[in-house]
C-alpha cells in the first residue's frame, strides 16, 4: 500500500496560472527576504507556506515590544529572550514549514557585503526600513539582473515597484535622488497600522510567486500604492520611466555599491538606539570571551549569535558576533560610540 499523496499544495496548485508546474518552480526557488520586520514577515509567510524552496532571512535588528502590533514573525517570548530577528524568524517559519531550506542571516546590508548577501538568489524581496539598503539591494540586482519587488509601509499607506532589470524601471529611475535624510515620514515619525505593512507584504509575495512561476507578464511595469485608511487604491503606469532608463539600469553605474553615496550610520526606524560599528573591529567577535569579560555587568545574556547586558542603568548594548553593537537608550551616535569602544 502506498501512502496517500500529501495534498499540502493541492489548492494552489489547482490555480491555474500557477499549476503543478508553478509549483515545482516554487520549490526549486530561492529567495532572499531583506528585512524581517513588518513588511519583510508579511512576504516570509506567505512564501513559505506556498512552498518556496529556500528563504534567505536577512536582518540586522532584534525584536522588542513595540515591533509586536505589526510583525508577524515575532511574539512576546521572543522579545524576551532577544534572539536576533532572522533566527528568530527562521524558527516561526520553520514551524510552518519543515520542508523548505530557511538561512536565517544577522547583518546589517552594506556597500562590503551586499553582493555577497544577495548572491545566489532567483528573486530579493525588499523589507527594509532604510533607503541604503534599497539602494544596494537596486544595484545588486541590475548587475546581477535579479528581479526584486521594493515595498515600503507608513501610516496608513503601501507602496510595492516589481523590477526586472533591462525590462521595467528601477528604483532610481522612480526615485534619481535620495530624499536628504529626515524628510521623508517614518514609522517614528508618522506611526504605521499593521494593515498597511501586511497588504504591503501580501503583494510582494504574490509578484514573487508570479515571477517564480514564470509569469512576469503579469508583473512588469506598474507600481502599486494603497492608502488603506483613505480606501484608495492605485497603479502607476511606470513604463515611460522604463523606457528611459537611468545610470544604474542603463548605464552600468553602482554608485552605492561602490561606496560612492551612503555609508553614514543608519538609523534603527523607531528605536531609541544607535547601530555602531567598532572602529578596527568590523571582523568577527568572539562572544564567550567577551561574555566572561563583562560577566560583572547587570542582565548579560549571551547565545551563538549576540551577547546583550545593561551597561548603565537604562543602556542596554548588544554586540553582535560580526563585531557590530546596537546601543539602546540613546540615539546620540557619539555616546554609542563611546559606550562600545568602553567595553568591546
Ligand atoms: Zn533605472
Amino acid at each position: 500500500m502506498s501512502a496517500p499523496a500529501d495534498d499540502r499544495y493541492s489548492r494552489q496548485a489547482r490555480f491555474a496560472p500557477l499549476g503543478e508546474a508553478g509549483q515545482a518552480r516554487l520549490a526549486a526557488a530561492r529567495v532572499a527576504i531583506l528585512g524581517c520586520g513588518a513588511v519583510g514577515g508579511a512576504a516570509a509567510v506567505p512564501l513559505a507556506r506556498a512552498g518556496v524552496g529556500h528563504l534567505r532571512l536577512i536582518d540586522r535588528d532584534l525584536p522588542e515590544r513595540s515591533n509586536l502590533p505589526r510583525q508577524l514573525l515575532f511574539d512576546e517570548a521572543d522579545v524576551a529572550a532577544g534572539l536576533p530577528k532572522a533566527v528568530a524568524a527562521a524558527r516561526q517559519l520553520g514551524r510552518i514549514n519543515s520542508a523548505i531550506t530557511l538561512e536565517p542571516v544577522v547583518a546589517d546590508l552594506t556597500a562590503a557585503n551586499a553582493e555577497r548577501l544577495l548572491a545566489g538568489v532567483d528573486l530579493i524581496i525588499d523589507g527594509t526600513d532604510n533607503l541604503e539598503a534599497r539602494y544596494l539591494a537596486n544595484e545588486v540586482a541590475c548587475r546581477t539582473k535579479t528581479p526584486w519587488v521594493h515595498g515600503g509601509a507608513v501610516g496608513g499607506e503601501g507602496r510595492v515597484l516589481t523590477v526586472i532589470p533591462g525590462r521595467t524601471a528601477c528604483l532610481r529611475c522612480l526615485v534619481p535622488e535620495p530624499p536628504p535624510p529626515g524628510t521623508l515620514p517614518t514609522c517614528e515619525t508618522a506611526g504605521i497600522i499593521g494593515p498597511a505593512a501586511m497588504v504591503v507584504g501580501a503583494v510582494q509575495a504574490a509578484e514573487a510567486i508570479k515571477l517564480i512561476a514564470g509569469r512576469a507578464e503579469a508583473t512588469a511595469g506598474r507600481m502599486l500604492a494603497c492608502d488603506l485608511w483613505a480606501g484608495e487604491w492605485r497603479s502607476l503606469d511606470l513604463a515611460g520611466l522604463a523606457a528611459e532608463g537611468c545610470p544604474t539600469c542603463r548605464g552600468g553605474d553602482y554608485p552605492w555599491l561602490e561606496g560612492r553615496l551612503g555609508g553614514q550610520a543608519s538609523p534603527l526606524c523607531g528605536r531609541e538606539a544607535v547601530q555602531v560599528t567598532a572602529a578596527g573591529n568590523a571582523g568577527p567577535v568572539d562572544l564567550a570571551a567577551l561574555a566572561t569579560r563583562l560577566a560583572g555587568l547587570a542582565a548579560v545574556t549571551v547565545n551563538p549569535w549576540m551577547l546583550r547586558a545593561e551597561v548603565e542603568p537604562g543602556i542596554r548594548l548588544s554586540i553582535f558576533s560580526d563585531g557590530r553593537a546596537i546601543v539602546e537608550g540613546t540615539r546620540d551616535e557619539a555616546r554609542g560610540r563611546t559606550i562600545v569602544a568602553r567595553y568591546l
